[in-house]
């Protein structure tokens, strides 16, 4: 294998992204906090974290990265979002504001906020066939969820009531939970095997 230490990107504008840092260190790759332009330069792959995905959507712009995370993902390099990130990455949204600016790239449509006030933070047993039989503790806060997938997007899991809540659509990959809390390394695994694929 030509990369056995990939090096993956993690924005560092706001919100979660300490707890991905700190579980693809233990999955075996580099987490490198992304805060400017040039720390994208020698990046494997990409994670934009949970946070608020209005906030991290005017930092990227502020922080002039919008435009070249956007570039990378048309390239082809692996990007995964998690929560706010995966707001970020669907190409709509219920209510993105006016202006709101987005890396609008996988093939989705996402309702922001969307399991009401009584579960909009709740934990769950998922199913996720591609992890394998076990379930995967998923921790949903304040999450989004996928009300449409479009051509070329495969569904990774779902709610009991089929709500979708885990996708892929080639080398993007989206989760409207927090896999870097759970303890539970899978997800971040999965992802590298996705990096590895195109690094190799
Ligand atoms: N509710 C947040 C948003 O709309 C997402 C929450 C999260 O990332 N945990 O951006």
């Amino acid at each position: 294998m030509s990369n056995p230490k990939p090096h993956i990107g993690v924005l560092a504008l706001q919100g979660d992204f300490e707890a991905h840092i700190k579980m693809l260190e233990d999955v075996g790759a580099h987490g490198i906090a992304i805060r400017l332009p040039r720390h994208l330069d020698t990046i494997d792959g990409i994670i934009i974290p949970g946070g608020e995905s209005t906030t991290i959507g005017k930092l990227m712009v502020e922080y002039g990265l919008h435009d070249i995370l956007l570039r990378k993902i048309q390239e082809g390099v692996p990007v995964w979002g998690t929560c706010a990130g995966l707001i970020l990455l669907s190409k709509e949204t219920d209510n993105a504001l006016l202006g709101q600016p987005l890396l609008a790239s996988m093939n989705i449509r996402v309702r922001r906020n969307a399991f009401g006030s009584q579960r909009e933070s709740f934990e769950t047993d998922l199913k996720v066939p591609v992890l394998g039989e076990a379930p995967f503790h998923a921790f949903f806060i304040r999450g989004p969820l996928v009300e449409r997938v479009g051509a070329g997007v495969e569904v990774l899991a779902t709610l009991d009531n089929g709500t979708i809540v885990a996708v892929r659509e080639g080398t993007m990959l989206g989760t409207a939970f927090h896999p870097e809390v759970a303890g539970d390394p899978r997800f971040h695994d999965y992802f590298l095997r996705i990096v590895r694929s195109v690094t190799l």
